[in-house]
């Protein structure tokens, strides 16, 4: 025997076997710790690593020499033992290597090694002066200089966000503005707090309830408009009274922007804003001053749910039911079970909140597992908004149109006479999303990705949605040789179109992933529509939640029933979701509101029950469904989807894992079965169905790691709980 000292490390490399750590030396004297980040080097590439633990092991019995750690990073570990334990929990949950659960719990910029504050400069631009005269070609960059000049000095890359970089760049280099740098405002900004609403009775009642429930995990039903909002700023306030902490969790920032804004305005610099519009600098900053206890309240995204709070008095989830909480790359967790385990470790209080709860949430709510509390009157005593379905195909066969039918053309001429502001819902970007040969009918597809390209205006190109492939418009047909090709359907650039024409003198604005920028011009977007700056605000789903304006009146939801043709379980409850949400957008000030969803089936339950706003009706209904089909929340699923560019070549060894799971009898398993190629991958996808989720994911784990080591070439998805199996 002769021992020596080692840590274990758990690394990153491209082919992870699940929770394996490997062995390194290090010196006497080099302070390492359990979370400690280190240096090290693996497969002749500089890695870094966390350390597991330290061990001691036989020289004699190694046939190979163990390699030092090259570096320590952190002078004390970045994880405490809550946050350890919790990526240990979920890398088991989720069935992901330990490393990717540490990876996605810190700000990807940790520079842990000096411990001063970061000074961060940013640039800044400003109004220098404007030329005689601009010609015809140049009226972006009229507009972006005379934005600056009414605005005064801004970010520069806001400023370029909202104009585009062309423009912009031309300013600069003629000197009509100025660039200069200054230190990030970010820590230092004044905050004036606004004081609280006195509870509506039916507020009171629901905030004693939550206060009153017994349950750790209690989710408020509360309609939209109904002020919940309000009653979790108030249970944070009194939270924080006692000197511990809130944390409030939000659908992803540009749909809630009011959300953060109404916690700042109460909390003021007690908060700490975490999202992923944020550059890796601000998160830094913003996770430091949470670790270093500088704030009480915590508010932002998905990510957000692993800022280290140490004494955690309230966990809010709002709008629980939305998709942005689950991550959809690796580790694929779920921001509410990762809530729910936090909870349980600081023993506070859950408050999920949502109009439109998650299936799963309201049947464990039912069960008694969760505390229910039901809060169904909106705070303006305004009645929910009256919902007109009309029937596309009925308007159609009257030669209507079917992008906006004339009972919904006539309702928004009647709002823009009064001077009141419109949504218009589409959930499908681009100008029309299809193009086919208008002899031989073939749709022109990605050619990378099975899925038909849409055809944008603004580009004259063809554009993938799915990879974002970008392609000219063909000549030829590649199948028949013709030279004919018709475009039909219809997204949002079309839409836009279509309303200039019909009611010229409206102002309209639109919101897609194509006219917002990535940074903060959601937020000037927002502001600018809640200022009555357009009288029309269309777009996609990122307007359909969370926004309150009180001038709204009327909100058009086109296309509503789409996702209903797709087989996905979820689709039906999604679609509920959308229309629920987005009414809910319409008659929030002392105007009553309308919503027209424009459907092709308007008998199916999801829009009836959606119409009415009956979320309990619904509720029963679609468990009936899931109940024969056996779908959550009766069951679980665990999905696995094998990629690669030659896929056909493993398929015996995809087969051999298949009956490996199907051998237990305790699992259903469907598949392999066949999916669309995406990213010029083919795939293949294997879906596992149980009642004990720790037995299949048990099963999962021990097919997946053999899988994994015979052929690591094959790329292998697992996603434990999907959200769709789309
Ligand atoms: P929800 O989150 O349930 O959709 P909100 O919290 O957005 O509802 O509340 C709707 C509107 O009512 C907001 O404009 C909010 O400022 C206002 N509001 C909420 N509670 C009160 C109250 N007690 N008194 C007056 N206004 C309130
Ligand atoms: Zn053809
Ligand atoms: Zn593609």
């Amino acid at each position: 025997m002769n021992l020596m000292k080692v840590a274990q490390v758990y690394i990153e490399h491209p082919v992870m076997a699940i929770d394996q750590t490997y062995s390194y030396t290090y010196p006497e004297g080099m302070r390492l710790s359990r979370g400690v980040r280190v240096k090290v080097s693996f497969n002749r590439r500089e890695v870094i690593g966390f350390v597991d633990c330290l061990t001691e092991i036989d020289e004699n019995s190694l046939s190979y020499q163990l390699l030092p750690i090259l570096e320590v990073l952190d002078e004390s570990p970045l994880l405490n033992d809550e946050m350890y334990a919790l990526a240990e929990w979920m890398a088991y949950r989720t069935i992901s290597p330990r490393i990717a659960c540490f990876q996605a719990m810190l700000p990807s910029k940790i520079r842990p090694k000096s411990n001063r504050k970061p000074v961060k400069m940013l640039q800044y631009v400003a109004y220098q002066s404007e030329p005689e005269e601009f010609n015809g070609r140049q009226r972006q960059q009229k507009e972006a200089l005379l934005y600056l000049k009414e605005h005064g000095e801004m970010l520069r890359s806001e400023w370029r966000d909202l104009f585009g970089i062309s423009p912009t760049r031309s300013l600069e280099e003629k000197n009509y503005v100025s660039v200069f740098e200054k230190e990030a405002q970010y820590l230092k900004e004044e905050k004036n707090t606004v004081p609280f609403f006195t509870l509506t009775p039916a507020q009171k009642r629901a905030f004693d309830e939550l206060n009153a429930s017994e349950k750790e995990v209690i989710l408020l039903h509360g309609a939209t408009g109904s002020g919940k909002t309000e009653i979790y700023l108030q249970m944070a306030d009194q939270i924080i009274k006692e000197g511990k902490q809130a944390l409030i969790l939000v659908p992803e920032i540009g749909l809630t922007p009011q959300m953060v804004k109404r916690v700042e305005e109460r909390f003021g610099d007690n908060v700490a804003i975490y999202h992923s519009k944020l550059n890796d600098q601000e998160r830094y900053e913003q996770f430091m001053r949470v670790k270093n206890h500088e704030v009480s309240v915590v508010v932002g995204t998905r990510s957000a749910v692993f800022m280290p709070l140490d004494n955690i008095g309230l966990i809010v989830m709002d709008e629980e039911h939305d998709h942005s909480y689950k991550q959809m790359n690796k580790p694929f967790y779920h921001c509410r079970d990762i809530a729910i385990k936090r909870g349980e470790y600081h023993h506070c209080k859950v408050i999920l909140g949502s109009a439109t709860p998650s299936l799963e949430s309201y049947a464990r709510a039912k069960k008694g597992v969760y505390g229910l509390v039901t809060l169904l009157e909106r705070v303006n005593h305004q009645p929910l908004p009256k919902v007109v379905v009309v029937d596309v195909n009925q308007q159609l066969r009257r030669k209507d149109s079917y992008i906006i039918t004339k009972p919904l053309r006539d309702a928004i001429e009647d709002r823009l006479k009064k001077n009141e502001q419109i949504i218009i819902l589409l959930n499908r970007r681009g100008y029309n999303p299809i193009m086919r040969c208008a002899d031989c009918n073939t749709v022109v597809t990605c050619p990378d990705c099975d899925l038909a390209m849409n055809y944008h205006k603004d580009l004259n190109q063809l554009v993938c949605h799915t990879c974002g492939k970008i392609m000219d418009v063909p000549v030829t047909c590649e199948k028949c040789g013709s030279h004919y090709f018709v475009r039909s359907g219809y997204g949002t650039q079309k839409l836009e179109e279509e309303l200039q024409r019909l009611f010229p003198s409206a102002r309209i604005m639109r919101m897609d992933t194509d006219t917002v920028g990535k940074k903060k011009a959601h937020e000037e977007y927002f502001t600018r529509f809640g200022n009555h700056e357009a009288d029309i605000l269309l777009g996609t789903q990122m307007i359909a939640k969370g926004l309150d304006y009180p001038l709204v009146t009327l909100v058009g939801i086109l296309n509503s029933d789409a996702l209903l043709a797709r087989s996905d379980f979820r689709s039906v409850e999604t679609t509920f979701d959308l229309i629920v949400q987005a009414s809910g957008r319409s008659g929030r000030g002392k105007d009553a509101g309308e919503v027209y969803v424009q459907a092709f089936d308007p008998s199916h339950y999801a829009i009836r029950y959606a119409s009415k706003h009956d979320y309990l009706h619904f509720f029963a209904e679609e468990m009936n469904y899931r109940h024969v089909a056996k779908y959550p929340p009766y069951t679980y699923l665990i999905s696995m989807v094998f990629s690669h560019n030659d896929l056909e070549r493993y398929t015996s060894a995809i087969m051999d894992l298949s009956y490996q799971l199907k051998s237990d009898e305790k699992l259903k398993v469907l598949g392999p079965s066949d999916l669309l190629r995406t990213f010029n991958k083919q795939r293949k996808r294997i879906i596992i169905k149980g009642t004990d989720l720790d037995h299949m994911i048990d099963a999962v784990r021990s097919v997946y790691d053999t899988f994994m080591r015979s052929t690591p070439e094959v790329g292998v998805v697992v996603d434990v709980n999907p959200l769709s199996l789309e």
